[in-house]
């Protein structure tokens, strides 16, 4: 297959770059892992016809030019302008001139006792799973963490008739207000935003200055310990969703040589990237939500077709930053909860690698050599980002395949005689 411009990523970022781009483009390919458009935010909105995925969509299919290439992965590089996608069907190809990099972001999973217990997940994890039609009707909830996802995930076990118990949120009072007096004076409609979700959830269930210490249960979550202001008590629960924040996905952007820096794809005004002819926009630029995403995929799209970005454009990704740096001031995640994982909590739960097994190890190289920490199904997505958090120690470096992939797609890599190795 070949693309004149190929979009990895199906979401806000690179849908709005590929409307942006589809006028000028030769061809464009969007490929994404998901069986639909849509990302992370707009997860099976495709499908409702009113929704900005599905308008985006629309738009977007009116081009003849313009391909989606769905249920593909895309898990190596097989040489410079070439990439191999894995599907169901199995591996190929995929050539390329121009490449916008709009992989999004994962969430921050961080070890505490009883992470790894059935019924705890990441806070977008259960939000992603009430979308693909998890039920949770009558489940109490518990959503833990730090930042506005805690009040969009509630929202959606309200909607889904899920019982919430508690918001956990490891802020304290004075500076959540703090951040609400930001939003309303520099980004009006995010407050409003904000202030429709706190309407839905019942005051008393949301705790500041609080945090999850423990989950606990035998083969299922039972409870959780929940500590704030000093106090300690036991709540009963079924689900616990803890959300910590968000990582970029910059592997294939680190794979293609893109500078990288302190876990975020570096980007110019234009949104190009290190590399010639590889832009990159939304998430894996700078957390900083659906609003970036769009306007520097639009950006993306115009400068890789040599289109104008407007001084109105520019001024939008200005707005955006502003509120994505707010955001990031106010949630960064608290050192305190590195306290949280005890010697004997599962840091990597893909090999079974605890604390403790770690404690002798300075760098996540030897860690992994010794202890096969990061070698799993994750292949380090998960753990190698607690380990930084919890260690300090370098990112892992990429490696190809970025996700695990079948005998046969690494097969075909040999035969491009790639080496797998770094
Ligand atoms: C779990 C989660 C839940 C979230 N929930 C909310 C919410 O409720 N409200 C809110 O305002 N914001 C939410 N966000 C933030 C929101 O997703 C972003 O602000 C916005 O969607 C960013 O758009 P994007 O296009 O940069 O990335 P995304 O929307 O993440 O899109 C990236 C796309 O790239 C695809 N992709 C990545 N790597 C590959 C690959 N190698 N091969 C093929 N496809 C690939 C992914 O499948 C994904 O569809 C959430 C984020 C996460 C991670």
């Amino acid at each position: 297959m070949f693309a004149s411009l190929l979009i990895i990523g199906a979401g806000p970022a690179g849908l709005a770059a590929a409307l942006a781009a589809a006028h000028h483009a030769k061809s464009v390919v969007i490929i994404d892992e998901n069986a639909e458009a849509g990302g992370q935010i707009w997860r099976h909105d495709s499908q409702q016809v009113h929704s900005p995925a599905a308008q985006l969509k629309a738009k977007l299919l009116t081009y003849p030019h313009v391909q989606f290439v769905f249920g593909a992965r895309v898990i190596a590089m097989v040489e410079q302008c070439c990439l191999l996608i894995e599907t169901s069907e199995g591996a190929q190809q995929l050539r390329w001139e121009k490449l916008i990099l709009c992989n999004g972001a994962r969430e921050l999973l961080l070890p505490f006792p009883g992470w790894t217990l059935p019924g705890v997940t990441g806070a977008g994890g259960l939000q992603a799973m009430i979308k693909s039609g998890a039920d949770v009707k009558g489940k109490r909830v518990v959503i833990a963490g730090t930042g506005p996802l805690l009040l969009s995930v509630a929202a959606s076990v309200k909607k889904a008739q899920g019982h919430i118990v508690a918001i956990v949120e490891q802020r304290s009072a004075k500076e959540l207000l703090g951040f609400s007096r930001q939003l309303f004076s520099a980004h009006r409609s995010k407050f409003w935003q904000a202030l429709g979700l706190i309407s839905i959830i019942n005051p008393l269930r949301y705790r500041h200055s609080a945090v999850v210490t423990a989950a606990h249960g035998d083969r299922q979550l039972h409870a959780v310990t929940l500590v704030q202001a000093g106090k300690q008590e036991e709540i009963s629960c079924d689900l616990l969703a803890c959300g910590f924040g968000l990582r970029a996905n910059v592997e294939l952007a680190e794979l293609l040589q893109c500078q990288v820096q302190d876990g975020l794809v570096v980007v110019d005004a234009q949104q190009r990237t290190s590399r010639e002819n590889i832009w990159a926009a939304g998430e894996i630029t700078g957390i900083g939500g659906v609003e970036k995403a769009l306007i520097e995929g639009r950006i993306a799209g115009l400068s890789a077709t040599n289109d104008v970005v407007t001084a109105v454009d520019a001024l939008h990704r200005e707005d955006a930053y502003s509120f994505a740096t707010l955001l990031n001031q106010t949630f960064s995640v608290d050192t305190s909860l590195r306290k949280l994982c005890k010697p004997d909590t599962l840091v990597c739960r893909c090999e079974d690698v605890a604390a403790q097994d770690l404690a002798p190890f300075t760098d996540w190289r030897t860690a992994k050599l010794m202890t096969r920490a990061g070698m799993g199904a994750c292949q380090g997505r998960i753990c190698g980002a607690a380990c930084q958090f919890l260690y300090e120690w370098d990112t892992p470096e990429a490696r190809q395949p970025v996700f695990p992939a079948k005998a046969a797609s690494l097969a075909l890599l040999a035969e491009k005689k790639f080496s797998f190795e770094k």
